[in-house]
């Protein structure tokens, strides 16, 4: 039962930074039986782990003098290991806002995501708007891509919270500057000319209001340019494309929201692709794409022309009920994703090693106790659907917990 591409997801600080320490991870990997590593190189905190020419400011202490990019895949190659560059999107506090606050998402106070509350603690994270122009996603994020696609020959560039987000703030985001100007246009509420005329319908012989739409008056309320942020958020979010109508504005709220992350996609390959023909993108994406496409802006069903692998991360914590529960639930969910991802050139499931041991871990059982079957079995529920690929999340939790043995007996090392 051996699956074509046998993938972890790993972190730099799971080896050592030196050429001695990266050519150890990968021997440790090849004995494993794994064949594909996606390894973090940007991360929340914006830092890249490669000598970035072009952000010298965002590049990892341990980086500056040793090309850990280049030296992974050097060990990578000589072992038919692929590498993939893990790269984390619109999740980004670092030296992008310290220079652009601007460029943060904004909620209907003006305020970021970092003083949001999550579960009772200030969240403390950035995000990035991802419609703004000029902003952080073609100031920044794309040429970060491009950066690496010029300079490192990975198998893939691998998009991580390429979404809006939804932990803390599903509904919240983004009303920035920017977005208060844009949504108005992209939902067609106002006209590019005569932006203050009403144009109203020249009948109403119809029984719904909504029925009259397409003539496409000024929908906007005629006080918009003198109502404050928090006014504007919610009528975009809560009010009617018509005076009377339904509340119906939450549709293109999301509707833009699900765009620029797409159309975000579509700029990082078309960059990509210009740099080095023939590189591929993967995205780490969340398992069910119509209600990520709801609930975090993430409908990955149309990043297919921008997007060739799908790591759909179906972690147990995404996942109600007992393990055995988890077991049925993933197979099921594999089927349908095998639909959602069928443009896509290979669907790849994600797993986690922790949440596998959510019991274990709240009855303080000793990792040494865990029992391995959890792991092998749910690596035997992914095989057995017929997927060309798996990946676990990660190399620092089957190096915590003792699983390596167990991995290469699964995956057949
Ligand atoms: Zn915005």
């Amino acid at each position: 039962m051996s699956l074509a591409v046998r993938a972890v997801w790993a972190h730099p600080s799971d080896l050592e930074p030196s050429r001695k320490g990266v050519i150890a991870f990968a021997e440790k990997l090849d004995r494993s039986g794994i064949n594909a590593v996606f390894m973090h190189l940007k991360g929340g905190d914006g830092r890249l782990y490669w000598p970035s020419p072009g952000f010298p400011e965002a590049v990892a202490p341990e980086c500056r003098d040793f090309d850990f990019a280049a030296e992974l895949l050097d060990a990578c190659r000589e072992r038919s290991i692929q590498a993939h560059a893990w790269l984390i999107d619109f999740f980004d506090g670092g030296p992008a806002f310290e220079r652009h606050p601007e460029w943060a998402q904004r909620d209907n106070e003006g305020n970021t995501t970092a003083g949001l509350i999550l579960r009772g603690k200030p969240w403390g994270v950035v995000w990035q708007c991802p419609a703004r122009r000029p902003g952080y996603t073609d100031q920044w994020l794309v040429p970060i891509y491009r950066e690496f696609a010029e300079q490192y020959a990975y198998d893939s560039v691998h998009h991580d919270y390429v979404r809006y987000p939804g932990d803390a703030a599903p509904d919240r985001f983004c009303f920035c500057d920017a977005c208060l100007e844009e949504m108005p246009r992209f939902s067609g509420l106002i006209n590019d000319v005569y932006a203050d005329e009403s144009f109203f319908h020249e009948r109403y012989d119809r029984p719904d209001i909504e029925s009259h739409w397409e003539p496409s008056p000024r929908m906007l309320p005629l006080n918009w340019d003198r109502l404050d942020r928090r006014s504007k958020a919610r009528f975009l979010l809560e009010g009617s494309t018509f005076q009377g109508g339904r509340a119906d504005l939450d549709y293109f709220f999301y509707a833009y929201r699900i765009y620029w992350i797409e159309r975000f996609c579509r700029e990082a390959a078309e960059a990509v692709r210009e740099a080095r023909p023939g590189m591929k993108i993967s995205a780490a994406v969340f398992k069910n794409p119509v209600l990520s496409g709801r609930f975090i802006g993430q409908d990955w069903r149309r990043f297919a022309p921008w997007v060739d692998l799908a790591l759909p991360m179906n972690y147990r914590d995404h996942f109600p009920g007992t393990f055995e529960q988890y077991l049925d639930l993933l197979g099921a969910t594999i089927e349908r994703q095998k639909d959602w991802a069928e443009d896509f050139e290979a669907l790849i499931p994600g797993v986690a090693v922790n949440f596998l041991y959510k019991e274990e871990a709240e009855a303080g059982l000793d990792p040494a106790m865990w029992p391995h079957e959890k792991l092998s079995d749910t690596l035997a529920c992914i095989a057995v659907t017929g997927v060309p690929g798996a990946c676990v999340f990660c190399a620092g939790q089957i190096e915590e917990f003792g699983m390596w043995e167990t991995v290469r007996r699964s995956w057949g090392g």
